[in-house]
């Protein structure tokens, strides 16, 4: 009888203890828990819930980010410094999309290449510190790690780091999820929408330049249908999400092994980065990290030395897979001139071919006078057009964006 589905493939038991091999190693940036024993329950919990992402969609997403390392395609990722449970309401996730879509079009009009659309969004909940505790007026607290770990709030209570959270970074992501593949399936992204995208913000001047864009697309989709171009496949987008690799106890548990190649997939985000804080080659992160199938980005500031690329690619693309890797730069405005031009030279001659995409933020940080971590915008658009000039001058191909933003004015 012909089978009607593949059999399973069963995982390699050398897999599984490969994927634990972070345990022996140094693991930067997690949290103390208040308690082992909540911990294990929240693991446990973690672990039989359902996959967020499928890994059929993470392997489209390694093609699509392969085209945007070969200078066929652009990525886009953007969202939230740090998601919090309060802020994961309807209007609020829907104003994001609509952002990166708005994004999204200017980019693919101005630049006619696909562009890939990812949020920093459904899984962002952790963020690294400088320092693990914080003082205020001679009393020291936990710092505030993201809601996946304790609250903002500086008291002892808020504070506290309870692993409890983590099952509720997963609910949370789970909701923003399925929000999300609402709105970018469900006809809110229809290219034919582009001017509904625009409500509010009209005193902005960006508000102008946009809708007479979005006034072009429109005349150009008229002419187009009128021609007999079947729009009806611009009705919906590929959306992906990703997150920052940094908690083991979230993203271990959520790793699960594909039943049809038997490979693991962290199934808690399509994308995940290592951050600048934890890229340590002889660490848990990279080496977790080296494990799975996702596509993997590493955040490359202005410290990073050639040997680190090439290190980093050896171990996380040894196979030199394409749109496996993605190196984004956070260098800041005054080095990218500088610093970066070595390190796309250093991957020439691997036979890497990663992708490159600019953070025009995290090396551009100031604090200002009322005390908030802000940037400079003329500092985020210099170091965005440093970025392509370095490119340019190499060759190379300059191959997307990575931003916080808000959905707010
Ligand atoms: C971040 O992207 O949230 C972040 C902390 O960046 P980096 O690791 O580059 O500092």
């Amino acid at each position: 009888m012909a089978r009607v589905t593949e059999p399973s493939v069963v995982a390699d038991p050398k897999v599984i203890a490969g994927l634990d091999a972070y345990q022996a190693l140094p693991a930067a940036q997690q949290p103390t828990w208040y308690s082992q024993e909540a911990l294990e329950l929240s693991r446990k919990e973690l672990s039989v819930l359902p996959p967020l992402v499928f890994a059929g969609e993470v392997d489209r997403l390694r093609d699509r980010l392969a085209q945007a390392a070969s200078g066929n395609a652009f990525l886009l990722q953007g969202g939230d410094c740090a998601e919090t449970f309060a802020d994961a309401t309807a209007d609020r996730i829907r104003n994001r999309v609509k952002t990166l879509l708005q994004m999204s079009v200017v980019l693919m009009y101005g630049s006619s290449l696909p562009v890939i659309k990812m949020g920093r969004m459904a899984g962002q909940f952790a963020k690294p510190r400088s320092n693990n505790d914080e003082t205020r007026n001679g009393v020291t607290l936990p710092a505030y790690r993201g809601d996946a770990v304790n609250g903002y709030d500086f008291t002892a209570e808020s504070r506290l780091n309870d692993p409890k959270r983590l099952v509720q970074a997963y609910h949370t992501s789970a909701s923003t999820l399925n929000l999300v593949r609402a709105f970018t399936t469900g006809g809110f992204a229809d290219l034919r929408s582009v001017h509904d995208w625009n409500k509010g913000f009209t005193d902005n001047p960006a508000n102008a330049r946009y809708e007479s864009l979005a006034k072009e697309i429109d005349r150009a989709i008229s002419f187009m249908e009128s021609a007999g171009v079947n729009f009806d496949g611009l009705s919906s987008t590929e959306f992906y999400v990703s997150h920052e690799g940094l908690l083991f106890d979230y993203d271990r548990p959520l790793t699960r092994i594909d039943s049809r190649t038997g490979t693991p997939y962290v199934t808690s985000g399509h994308f995940i980065w290592i951050g600048e804080r934890t890229r340590q080659l002889d660490g848990a992160h990279v080496d977790f990290l080296s494990r799975v199938r996702n596509p993997i980005g590493v955040k490359l500031g202005p410290t990073t030395q050639p040997q680190d690329v090439r290190d980093l690619i050896e171990k996380l693309d040894p196979e030199r897979e394409p749109g496996r890797l993605t190196f984004i730069t956070r260098m800041g405005a005054g080095k990218i001139r500088e610093e970066m031009p070595k390190l796309v030279e250093a991957v020439k001659g691997t036979g890497a071919n990663p992708l490159w995409i600019t953070d025009p933020m995290h090396g551009n940080g100031i604090t200002t006078k009322n005390g908030y971590k802000s940037r400079r915008f003329d500092d985020v658009m210099d170091e965005v057009r440093g970025f392509f000039e370095v490119h340019k001058a190499a060759g190379t191909f300059p191959g997307g964006i990575h931003i916080e933003l808000t959905g707010d004015d």
